[in-house]
């Protein structure tokens, strides 16, 4: 018998995400509609006539690189999020991003298609994505097939609720209207993403009175939680390269 073909995987192109750093990023794709990225295409695959039929479709699955996951070993099993941090489970029975291979699959919503800087683009929603992940490839999303309302799903059978209720402060308010020109529904990408509570699971209760940050687009998004509230304190505008 012949050995296989060795095979190697280059990316195809690379996000653009309003996710700027791992934490506060949505545990799945969907869970937070308003947060959009951009995939830019990269030579020699940012050819209009290879996205050509794509603009019909509504979604599509993205298959990408967790690079800011990559290990030098790998472990057979996880503590996934949806178990609270405590119990393990096969990595493979996961969608961790620390995983033998580090491929990721989300299905995001299609947003468009554009030309910028004479490159292909697509506009995305609800991605998971952060900043910077390179993607392999991008494939339309097929109800007929994909789409299994009866599939068992074992541990994870439903979407997560969402936990917490959001307030914003007067002062986070109006830095929102501010930024509303240039980031049209920040306040709604901010309260999807802080009503589910993106807490690592192992901090529990000891964390409920703690003051949280994370980067959203430029935005330093600061607030406390108690009681089950969240509270926006502010959004500061951080200085960009
Ligand atoms: N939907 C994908 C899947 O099922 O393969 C990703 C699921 S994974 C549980 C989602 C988490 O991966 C996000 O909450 C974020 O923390 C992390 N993540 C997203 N992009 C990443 C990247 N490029 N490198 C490392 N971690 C990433």
């Amino acid at each position: 018998m012949q050995p296989d073909t060795p095979f190697s995987c280059q990316p195809i192109g690379r996000i653009h995400s309003c996710f700027r750093e791992k934490f506060g990023i949505p545990r799945q794709p969907g869970l937070a509609p308003d947060a959009q990225a951009l995939l830019e295409l990269l030579p020699p695959y940012d050819r209009a006539e290879a996205l050509s039929g794509l603009e019909g479709f509504s979604h599509v699955w993205v298959i990408f690189v967790f690079h800011q996951a990559l290990r030098g070993q790998w472990r057979p099993t996880v503590r996934p999020p949806r178990l609270g941090g405590s119990r393990r489970m096969g990595v493979f029975a996961t969608r961790a991003p620390f995983r033998p291979n580090p491929i990721g699959l989300s299905v995001c919503a299609l947003e468009g298609v554009e030309q910028r800087a004479g490159r292909p683009w697509l506009r995305l929603g609800g991605v998971d994505l952060l900043d910077g992940t390179p993607v392999l490839d991008v494939k339309p999303y097929l109800p007929y097939t994909d789409a299994l309302p009866e599939a068992r799903s074992g541990y994870a059978p439903a979407a997560p609720a969402a936990a917490l209720s959001v307030v914003f402060s007067a002062r986070a308010e109006a830095a929102c209207a501010r930024a509303e020109g240039q980031h049209p529904g920040l306040r709604r990408l901010v309260t999807q993403v802080l009503a589910a509570d993106p807490r690592p699971a192992w901090q529990g209760e000891k964390a409920s009175r703690r003051h949280f940050g994370m980067r959203l687009w430029d935005y330093d998004v600061q607030w406390t939680l108690e009681d089950g509230v969240v509270r926006v304190t502010d959004l500061l505008t951080l200085a960009t390269d």
